[in-house]
């Protein structure tokens, strides 16, 4: 019997790995989890140390993507992690910080962010898993709203994939000028990105409602076309998260940096906690974390949360030199919730009605217990984070993006409040060069206000010590493919439009 799946609110439902990846979420709402977390041995992590990114990866899905062949998961991983969209040899990178802090540069890929690790791999997982479930001529039409890295990401991992079309919609005034050039730009026969009038809020519930529509839905299925969807509560996303945990664990030990068994922490720079919730799992899979230290930026809602048990999202929002973590519901918590309950789904519904109906909700003493062994919560304000692109420019010659710059500010609290020396992984999860501006900023450089991004970019990179990625230089000079603007609800006719519908 392979591993099953099933929802955080409601234990009888069932699910293969492949049906929770093509559906995304739970029919009522819930999210998809595995029904257990599998073990992994010492010499299991060891011997990982001797493969190729690709194959730690294959040896990890086997675990949990029990429903995939061996060749299917050999097709995906490589065709993700051994194409030209990484650099040969370098899905990701540790850097060495100072003796014992490694930087976990996730940020190698096709966009310039973490996003990438499971985004490139996610359309082979969800074509592979649409071809078992008998629906290999449908057309699966991926929906996507972003802020700014989701968006890009996911045009790279989907562009030109076979029996996919995917549309993105990102709010006109809402993204960052690089961020939006990446979008705009995007080549590929299956793409289409929109710009919209609103904020960001607004565009996903607009393509939340879309996505849900049953008349919508009834159209396209005559038609033969079934929405999916490529969000950040997707297990299709989890999973690959995991696997670089496992890896640069095992890197550290073939490297001799650690000793098998020796214990590290984690850094992660933390918004809708799908990246540290990976660790966290990581870790109950066997491999020895410590502490999963959550850096938020000034949205601390988390940070008040692991610190009281009390999550309240009724409080002022900021927009931060951070936007990947301006944010006030942290979708994925709600699996962490789930097993730290011990998969009591009655709880976890009521918990999480109470979030939708009141904002806020509180766990139980014991949930609370848990949740202090296991993770310590801090947040950085963009003050602090400039201060510390700065700081640990001139102490260590290395350069961080705003994102990373918190995971940093935040470890620095940690280590002056316990003194814990051990080994430590801080994630890092974008390219400086994503955020010129504030980066040249933090390390006291000059700018006038009119400069460009490509300016900025030049300039950062006499500075940073990298160099500027392709991806982004090759921006300047490319066509722009998508200028539409729309208002919010116009998405609805623009969507069937695009279709032929
Ligand atoms: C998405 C993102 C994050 C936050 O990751 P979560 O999985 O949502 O917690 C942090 N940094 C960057 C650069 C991101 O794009």
């Amino acid at each position: 019997m392979g591993m099953m799946y099933t929802s955080t609110r409601d234990n009888s439902v069932r699910m293969t790995s492949a049906e929770a990846i093509v559906q995304g979420i739970s029919k009522e709402g819930g999210l998809c989890v595995p029904m257990e977390i599998p073990k992994i041995s010492l010499e299991f992590i060891r011997d990982l140390g001797e493969l190729s990114y690709a194959k730690r990866a294959e040896a990890i899905f086997s675990l949990y993507l029990t429903d995939y062949t061996k060749a299917e998961l050999e097709h995906c991983t490589k065709a993700a992690y051994e194409s030209e969209a990484f650099p040969e040899g370098q899905v990701c990178e540790l850097a060495h910080l100072v003796e014992g802090t490694y930087m976990l540069e996730l940020w190698h890929g096709p966009t310039c962010a973490f996003k990438d690790m499971a985004l490139q791999i996610l359309p082979h997982l969800m074509v592979t898993a649409a071809d078992k479930a008998g629906m290999g001529e449908e057309e699966l039409v991926i929906l996507v709203a972003t802020s700014g890295d989701t968006g890009k990401a996911a045009l790279e991992g989907f562009k030109d994939v076979p029996h996919t079309k995917i549309m993105v919609f990102y709010p006109a005034d809402g993204v960052s000028p690089m961020q939006q050039k990446q979008m705009v730009t995007q080549a590929g026969e299956n793409v289409v990105v929109c710009g919209v009038k609103g904020n960001f809020d607004q565009v996903q519930s607009t393509v939340k409602k879309i996505f849900t529509d049953k008349a919508v839905g009834a159209r396209l299925e005559e038609a033969g076309k079934v929405f999916s969807s490529a969000n950040s509560i997707n297990w299709g996303r989890l999973a690959p998260q995991i696997v670089y945990y496992i890896s640069s664990y095992a890197q550290l030990v073939a490297d001799g940096e650690m000793t098998l068994g020796e214990q590290i922490n984690v850094v992660v720079p933390t918004g809708n906690f799908g990246n540290i919730l990976a660790a966290y799992m990581a870790k109950e899979m066997g491999l020895p974390i410590k502490k999963l230290i959550c850096a938020s930026n000034a949205n601390n809602v988390l940070t008040d949360f692991l610190r009281t048990g009390v999550y309240d999202k009724n409080r002022e929002f900021f927009t931060t030199l951070s936007p990947s973590m301006d944010i006030l519901i942290s979708s994925n918590l709600e699996r962490l919730v789930y097993w730290l309950c011990d998969g009591d789904d009655k709880t976890v519904k009521a918990l999480f009605q109470s979030l939708s109906d009141e904002g806020k909700y509180q766990v139980p003493v014991e949930v609370m217990r848990r949740l202090k062994d296991d993770f310590y919560g801090g947040f950085c304000s963009d003050e602090k984070a400039l201060e510390t692109i700065g700081q640990v420019y001139k102490t260590y010659s290395y350069t961080s993006d705003p994102h990373t710059a918190v995971a940093l500010g935040v470890y620095q609290d940690y280590k002056k409040e316990t003194g814990d020396n051990t080994k430590t992984l801080v994630v890092s999860t974008a390219s400086p060069y994503k955020f010129s501006r504030a980066v040249l900023e933090g390390l006291g450089v000059e700018m006038s206000g009119q400069a460009d991004e490509f300016d900025l970019v030049d300039t950062l990179a006499q500075s940073s010590g990298y160099d500027i990625p392709e991806s982004l230089s090759n921006l300047k000079g490319m066509e722009v493919r998508f200028n539409t603007v729309i208002s919010e609800d116009e998405m609805e006719s623009f969507v069937m439009k695009e279709l032929g519908l």
